[in-house]
């Protein structure tokens, strides 16, 4: 999985790529985007042009194959530019994962090569109203029904769902098997019995769009991942690289956050000397740093281990929990620093703060990451 498939030196250059267009174009029409709500969907065009929809992909694929590392740092550069780009193309990856990691090779040929070119946006349904932490007491149901299955439900916080061409869809195929019943399934909304609630309005990631999927719709039997009741199995894996992810969305947040602040620091005078001259606003700015080279090295092991291909599920788990949570310390102090001024919505510091709280909820909260890495310390 995600096997290196270029040299560190392209991998290395291509980082630096997405991270001039990150600053260059992202960073730009970040403010706008969350005042707006307009979707992150208007860098579709130019995401796709810069191989990012594919970047998690293989080249057998139609994608980069960039390697963890290497993607963990590009996810970070784009996610400090714009953390609502971040959210769409990683949840974007959720769906393709689920097809690479699931999926037959005719499944991987039929829709990946397009989503990784990004000529189509992929949608990954898991949580339900009354199923977010715990998958298994999912309602949502696939019933056979001649070749295919009726899949009947409603997911909820369902990131791009509304735009997307395919929706990865989580239902049970025996609803009395527990998480050992789940089924994942290739939804295309085009073909109807897919309805989307306008995107619901959210504390931070305005351009990442979150929706409420009713689904009544018939799929082909071709369109299930893998066997019946290995659902379960495709989403841990895929959320496995998910976290990650998400640990280098928090990392590029927060690394946004403390430049800001640098700066900050050494313009503001206050009785007439830089604030960064005050050792209280020092300690802070370090505390800052070696909080975010901490996460960065966490999240960096895991990627590691997963470029190995080595189990990183811990190692993800660790890294998303903690990041998530020093992206919060970070950018809380990151507002201090620029006093009243980061209070306004006229510098991006408040964007951040709201921004990452949400790395400490989805794919997997805080407290469950907690509960997975303490089951794996405890065999
Ligand atoms: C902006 C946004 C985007 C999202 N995108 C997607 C997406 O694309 N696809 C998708 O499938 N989902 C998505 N989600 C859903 C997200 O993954 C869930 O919200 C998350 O998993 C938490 O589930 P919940 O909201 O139902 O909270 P609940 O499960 O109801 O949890 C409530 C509280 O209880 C705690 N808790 C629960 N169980 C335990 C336990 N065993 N021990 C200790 N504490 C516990 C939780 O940590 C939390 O604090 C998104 C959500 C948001 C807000």
């Amino acid at each position: 999985m995600n096997a290196p498939t270029m040299t560190s030196e392209d991998a290395a250059a291509l980082v630096e790529a997405v991270r001039d267009f990150s600053r260059n174009v992202l960073a730009p029409a970040a403010a706008a985007i969350d005042r707006t709500g307009r979707s992150a969907t208007m860098h579709l065009p130019r995401l796709a042009q810069m191989g990012i929809m594919g970047l998690n992909l293989p080249e057998s694929c139609g994608g980069i194959g960039l390697p963890a590392t290497a993607l963990f740092e590009a996810v970070a550069a784009i996610a400090g530019a714009c953390g609502s780009t971040a959210s769409m193309v990683t949840a974007h990856w959720l769906a393709t994962d689920s097809i690479l990691i699931g999926g037959s090779p005719e499944q991987q040929q039929r829709y990946l090569p397009d989503a990784a070119a990004g000529k189509t946006l992929g949608a990954f349904g898991l949580t339900e109203p009354g199923a977010g932490s715990n998958p298994a007491d999912m309602t949502t149901r696939a019933v056979r029904e001649g070749d295919g299955y009726r899949i009947t439900g409603t997911k909820h916080f369902i990131s791009n769902a509304g735009e997307a061409d395919f929706i990865v869809v989580y239902a049970k195929t025996d609803m009395a098997a527990g998480a050992r019943g789940i089924s994942a399934f290739i939804v295309e909304p085009k073909a109807g019995g897919v309805r989307c609630s306008p995107p619901e309005p959210t504390m931070g990631l305005r351009g990442g769009h979150v929706f409420e999927v009713s689904l009544d719709c018939f799929v082909p039997a071709e369109n299930r991942l893998g066997e019946e009741g290995k659902g379960f199995r495709t989403a841990l894996k895929v959320l496995d690289a998910g976290r990650l992810e998400i640990a280098a969305c928090a990392v590029g947040i927060a690394e946004a956050a403390l430049a800001a602040a640098l700066d900050w620091a050494k313009e503001r005078k206050v009785g007439g000397e830089p604030i960064a001259h005050f050792q209280g606003l020092q300690w802070m700015l370090a505390d800052m740093a070696t909080d975010i080279a901490a996460a960065r090295q966490l999240g960096l092991a895991a990627a590691r281990k997963r470029e190995q291909g080595e189990r990183f599920s811990m190692e993800a788990s660790m890294a998303k929990l903690f990041a998530s949570e020093m992206a919060g310390r970070v950018t809380d102090k990151a507002l201090q620093i620029h006093g009243g001024y980061g209070f306004t919505t006229a510098l991006p510091l408040e964007r951040y703060v709201r921004d990452c709280r949400i790395f400490r909820i989805y794919e997997g909260s805080s407290e469950i990451q907690r509960n997975i890495i303490a089951r794996h310390l405890l065999g």
